[in-house]
């Protein structure tokens, strides 16, 4: 077992927990980022890595894989320890700091930053039963590699924005894109919504999916009109389900911090109710938070720097990452 106690750990390796462990690291910290996926990425990862993300500080516009490719360049540079696979599942303070009881070895560390966003995440199923052979085959919940789609027909379910993202996405590289959406509205960003009606996008509202049946190597989709008559079949090659995801994050209530909602509640230091303890990103809330990347990439050298100033009350150090890159 390991006797080394880290001063920062970093609980989550999403892309606002590996923002962190690079700037503990700009800071001369020692400190270990422990992801419970078998991959860093966190949502940007593994729910949306073919979506172009515009609301990135500095960088007009870049897909989710290739941030989180940049984050894990970024997070390497200072050598942290990096552990996946790994869920935390417990914090006990301890003299000096805490003990965290993971899937693995327990890990010593002075401070924590809890970054563990939405949780272990699900996507939402289909609401018709279909022949589970199809799934991962005919029926995705995932779009890791756009060019997997290439001269395919595809049908995707859903009218939030990541359902429009993947439509406007594969429109020019599938042979058609079919969106099925049970309300004539859209749920996505104005500009989204626009330019989903001026594609060659096919909608198919106000309709609602009502059987998915294998056809040899293909599927049939069942639609029926939401309160009215209508009813067709499109045959494709894939069926995207983008219904959302359900998150799990029951594991905070047992880790004695105050919560708000689902939530750590934090204060403008990004403190929790323990001392040493600090949350960021999507896990945090605070009176204005705002559920985005920017946001997180903004709270996590507050939380170093509070976790460093809790550390060591008497040091001074320099903010700027050039006096502090080599
Ligand atoms: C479809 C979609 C589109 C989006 N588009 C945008 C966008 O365009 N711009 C934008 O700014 N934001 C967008 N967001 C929101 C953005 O993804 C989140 O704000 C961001 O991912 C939060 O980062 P995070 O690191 O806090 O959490 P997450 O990305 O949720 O990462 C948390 C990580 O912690 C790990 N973890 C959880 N519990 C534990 C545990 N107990 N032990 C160890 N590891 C654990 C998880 O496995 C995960 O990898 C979008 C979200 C979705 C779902």
């Amino acid at each position: 077992m390991s006797e080394h106690t880290y001063e920062i750990t970093v609980i989550g390796g999403g892309p606002v927990g590996m923002f962190a462990a690079f700037y503990a690291g700009l800071r001369s910290a020692d400190v270990l980022l422990v992801e419970s996926l078998s991959e860093l990425g966190g949502q940007t990862g593994n729910l949306y890595p073919a979506k172009t993300l515009y609301d990135i500080g500095g960088i007009p516009g870049v897909s989710g894989q290739e941030l989180v490719d940049r984050l894990k360049q970024q997070v390497t540079h200072f050598q942290p320890t990096i552990r996946t696979a790994t869920a935390v599942t417990g914090i006990t303070p301890v003299d000096g700091g805490f003990t965290l009881t993971t899937t693995g070895e327990p890990i010593h560390t002075k401070a924590v930053i809890v970054a563990t966003g939405g949780g272990a995440f699900t996507p939402r199923r289909l609401a018709v039963d279909y022949d589970p052979a199809l799934d991962g085959r005919n029926v995705l919940y995932f779009v890791k590699n756009l060019e997997s789609f290439r001269g395919l027909d595809v049908a995707i379910a859903g009218g939030g924005d990541s359902a429009i993202d993947w439509a406007l996405a594969l429109e020019p590289i599938a042979q058609s894109v079919h969106l099925i959406h049970r309300r004539n509205q859209f749920r996505g960003l104005e500009s989204s919504v626009e330019t989903l009606q001026a594609s060659s996008v096919q909608l198919h509202t106000p309709f609602l999916i009502d059987a998915v049946t294998a056809a040899s190597d293909r599927i049939d989709v069942a639609l029926k009109e939401v309160r009215g008559p209508s009813s067709a079949t499109l045959n494709v090659d894939r069926l995207l389900v983008n219904y959302g995801f359900m998150s799990d994050n029951k594991q905070l209530r047992n880790w004695g911090l105050e919560l708000a909602g689902n939530a750590i509640a934090v204060d403008s230091q990004m403190a929790t109710s323990i001392p040493g303890i600090y949350a960021i990103g999507d896990v945090a809330d605070y009176p204005g938070k705002l559920k985005l990347i920017a946001s997180g990439f903004g709270e996590a050298p507050t939380a170093v720097t509070g976790a460093l100033n809790y550390l060591y009350p008497e040091r001074k150090q320099a903010l700027h990452s050039t006096q502090l890159y080599h």
